[in-house]
């Protein structure tokens, strides 16, 4: 199903991430996983696409078998950032054939340790010349592109960045995911901003429930400077172990799905970084299954 008809259906849209596993064990697992979560009956799944290209037959595969094996409504990651359009052209056409109908359009990070890197002849700059390009090329596609509600990193000036994400919307996405945040006010504050610029596609909040202390100083390194609350970091200071800091985490994200709820979003997306257990909760717990 296309995505916008999903989010036209007027209910809360629930979507969850998986990102394709490095060894067989982590396949075995993430399908175990799938089973647990498929019962809460999502409106959709999503499977990441590494930036340089990396995850390129993975992504596939998962989608794949996601798709044919559990007939969920599969969204692939599309990046852009090491990809000529003869790669996007190769890759969108083959999930075309299969009956996959939507995409999350994205730039993904240039490589780290290459100051001068330019993107491939033929490639592309931003996600908007990718979301151009599908649009064009892909009509049928229903187009999800991503939104920060603390703001992208590489770029300071917030009046802009919310000018090129309304760019990115008028080249033809559907829908807008949100890069994961801690605390709801930056989305509620985000989604108003979005809409006094005159964005009215929907915008799905992106919900990760903090696991580990370990996982808590990765975010703050990779999720695009991930914010965390004084009152979080404070019970998570207080946790002697990581099972604490798990069930903390989880009871924080309870609490953030219950408000959107009750703010009616369009929809919440779990980064469920290949687990059930988290979102299993969460959804028990708000009888959201
Ligand atoms: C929901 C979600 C899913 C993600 N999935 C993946 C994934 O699967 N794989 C992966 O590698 N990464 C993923 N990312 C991370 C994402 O690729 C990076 O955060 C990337 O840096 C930004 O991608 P974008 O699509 O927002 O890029 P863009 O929209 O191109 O924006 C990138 C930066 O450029 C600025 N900008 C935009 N247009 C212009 C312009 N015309 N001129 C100057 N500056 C401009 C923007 O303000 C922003 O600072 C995901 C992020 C989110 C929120």
């Amino acid at each position: 199903m296309l995505m916008k008809e999903i989010l036209d259906q007027g209910r809360i849209s629930l979507s969850f991430e998986f990102f394709p596993p490095k060894t067989p064990t982590g396949w075995e697992r993430l399908f175990e996983n799938i089973a647990d979560l498929s019962p809460l009956a999502p409106s959709s799944v999503s499977v990441t696409y590494g930036a340089g290209g990396t995850t390129r037959s993975q992504t596939h595969e998962l989608v794949l078998r996601i798709h044919k094996e559990t007939g969920i409504t599969v969204v692939p990651h599309q990046t852009c950032v090491a990809a000529t359009r003869g790669d996007v052209t190769a890759i969108l056409s083959e999930y075309e054939q299969i009956g996959i109908e939507n995409v999350l359009a994205l730039r993904g990070d240039p490589p780290q340790d290459d100051p001068d890197w330019t993107p491939p002849q033929d490639g592309f700059h931003h996600a908007i010349d990718l979301v151009k390009f599908i649009r064009e090329r892909f009509p049928r596609f229903s187009i999800g592109v991503a939104g920060f509600p603390e703001g992208h990193p590489e770029m300071p000036n917030r009046l802009l960045e919310i000018d090129y994400l309304k760019q990115k919307v008028d080249a033809g996405a559907d829908y807008i995911v949100t890069q994961l945040f801690f605390d709801n006010r930056d989305f509620y504050d985000f989604c108003e901003r979005c809409r006094l610029a005159g964005i009215t596609v929907p915008i799905i909040a992106g919900i990760m429930p903090l696991r580990t202390r370990q996982g808590m100083l990765r975010m703050a390194e990779l999720a695009a400077g991930a914010r965390f609350p004084a009152a979080l970091l404070k019970r998570v200071a207080e946790a002697e172990h990581d099972e604490e800091v798990e069930c903390i985490g989880t009871e924080w994200a309870i609490e953030q799905v219950k408000d959107l709820v009750a703010h009616q979003v369009s929809g919440i997306h779990f980064y469920t970084l290949n687990s059930a257990t988290a979102t299993c909760e969460i959804f028990s717990r708000l009888g959201l299954c």
